[in-house]
């Protein structure tokens, strides 16, 4: 039976690929996002991919759009928490605003997410929950005080209820990119963004279909060993 996956921030980035990926191994998938709907439409165009539009950061939302995306496409086996922002600044200077967007976007989004599907994934018995925390969850990164809490955040969040699923089917699992070349590190400035590339032993950034591999691979019936599991993909620039 064709199985469904979402994927939020689904359109973009490291997501767009990731949900092409998917596609490509057979799912039926939805892409979410939150407002950039002239990138969703020609995504949605170019892909045959339906993008579904709503705010991760806001519970109410997730429970309306996620049963809009099971009307459709059916009932959500796959839920891949991708979505994901930064608001940079060092401590100092960072605002309880910018805290705040990044906590509930990249955190509290997982959770909203994660929470309407759970339930029916028990019912079934089968269900795949990954989520994109990142190298900076990791190790910590200079002016991401609130970014690393998150994403250091979703790990725990993946430890934890990874316990919960392992008696009903349910994996939970993380993947830790390093840096990959999508928007968001190329609006680095160019010199930073080469100073990072010095700090990867395999020399490159990371690219999004290496990630959208790994997405792949774990929501495979294939990966029904690995859960609570931190996939660190980065080029050997942090090893844990
Ligand atoms: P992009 O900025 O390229 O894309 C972000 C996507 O998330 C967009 O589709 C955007 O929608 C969506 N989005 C943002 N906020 C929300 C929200 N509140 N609700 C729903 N959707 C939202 O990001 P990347 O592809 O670079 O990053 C994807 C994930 O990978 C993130 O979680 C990021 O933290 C993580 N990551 C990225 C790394 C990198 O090097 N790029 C490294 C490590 C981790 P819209 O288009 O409508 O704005």
């Amino acid at each position: 039976m064709r199985r469904t996956a979402l994927v939020t921030g689904g359109t973009r980035g490291i997501g767009r690929a990731i949900s092409i990926a998917l596609k490509t191994a057979g799912y039926s998938v939805g892409a979410n996002y939150a407002g950039n709907d002239e990138v969703a439409a020609a995504f949605t165009e170019e892909t045959g991919i339906p993008s579904f539009k709503w705010s991760v950061a806001d519970y109410d939302s997730c429970v309306e759009g996620i049963k809009e995306v099971e009307g459709k496409l059916g009932p959500v086996d796959v839920l891949v928490n991708n979505a994901g922002i930064t608001r940079d600044a060092p401590f100092h200077k960072m605002s309880p605003e910018q805290w705040r967007e990044v906590i509930d976007t990249n955190l509290s989004g997982v959770f909203n997410m994660t929470h309407p599907v759970w339930p029916g994934m028990r019912e079934r018995g089968f269900g795949r929950i990954i989520t994109i925390s990142s190298i900076n969850g990791q190790k910590g990164q200079f002016a991401q005080a609130n970014y690393s809490a998150a994403k250091a955040g979703d790990i725990g969040f993946t430890k934890a209820l990874a316990q919960e699923g392992a008696r009903k089917g349910i994996t939970v699992n993380a993947i830790c990119p390093g840096y990959i070349a999508t928007e968001m590190v190329m609006a680095v400035p160019e010199d930073v963004r080469n100073q990072i590339i010095s700090t990867i032993p395999v020399g490159r950034l990371g690219e999004a279909q290496e990630i959208a591999r790994c997405v792949v691979f774990l929501s495979s019936d294939d990966a029904g060993f690995i859960t609570g599991s931190t996939l660190t993909a980065n080029g050997g620039q942090y090893l844990v």
